[in-house]
């Protein structure tokens, strides 16, 4: 099942409500909208897991795979809404590239810490861009034997997906811009804020 809907087309000025009073001091200047408030992630979050909730009537708890360091937030966030018992394992991987855009050469920074084989995995990822990272992945993970690998995505941008996979579920399509915040960083910065948002364009290097 595909739970994808689009962003709000809404776009606010950072600090302009409530919902981004936990922003770290010293970004406003920077950013140049919130394109998804904390309150919208997190009611989307209790509905993704709630749906893969759903499909899960299992034995064993799956696996949810977080993909260091962009998912750290929302596998976090995910696993405490997740309404039936979930094991955690994190993966870091680095796929070379400019800053803004992957190449699809992925290299493991940091493998799984046990043996994958006849488990249930849900990969859970930040964002898709181009889908290349993730196309990796799962062939990657396929090789070691799991009985089923299903993906979780907080973000995808249809219009910049190079290849052709299945996600399993997904939070938000987002127009094909770069984005930050809630675990997505530009240069290491930003992962802190509570929210997705754009960068002012003269952040840019
Ligand atoms: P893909 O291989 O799908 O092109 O991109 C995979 C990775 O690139 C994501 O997991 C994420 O770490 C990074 N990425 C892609 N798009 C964005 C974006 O808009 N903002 C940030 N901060 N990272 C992105």
């Amino acid at each position: 099942m595909t739970t994808a809907v689009s962003a709000p087309a809404e776009r606010r000025a950072p600090g302009s409500d409530a919902t981004d009073s936990g922003a770290p001091h010293g970004y406003a200047d920077e950013l140049s909208a919130v394109l998804i408030d904390g309150a919208t992630l997190q009611a989307k979050i209790a509905e993704l897991a709630a749906a893969v909730a759903a499909d899960h009537h299992l034995d064993t708890p799956p696996l949810l795979v977080c993909v260091l360091k962009g998912a750290v937030m929302f596998v976090t966030d995910f696993a405490r809404a997740l309404p039936i018992p979930a094991e955690l394992e994190f993966m870091a991987v680095t796929s070379y590239g400019s800053a803004t855009s992957s190449s699809g050469v992925v290299r493991i920074l940091k493998d799984l810490d046990r043996d994958i084989t006849g488990r249930r995995v849900i990969i859970v990822e930040d964002i898709i861009d181009s889908g290349l990272t993730l196309s990796w992945l799962l062939k990657n993970l396929a090789t070691r034997g799991p009985a089923a690998i299903d993906v979780v995505a907080l973000l995808r941008k249809p219009e910049a997906v190079k290849v052709d996979i299945e996600v399993d579920y997904v939070g938000f399509d987002i127009p094909n811009e770069f984005v930050v915040g809630y675990g997505l960083d530009y240069d290491e910065r930003y992962r802190d804020l509570p929210f997705v948002g754009l960068l002012g364009e003269h952040m840019y290097r």
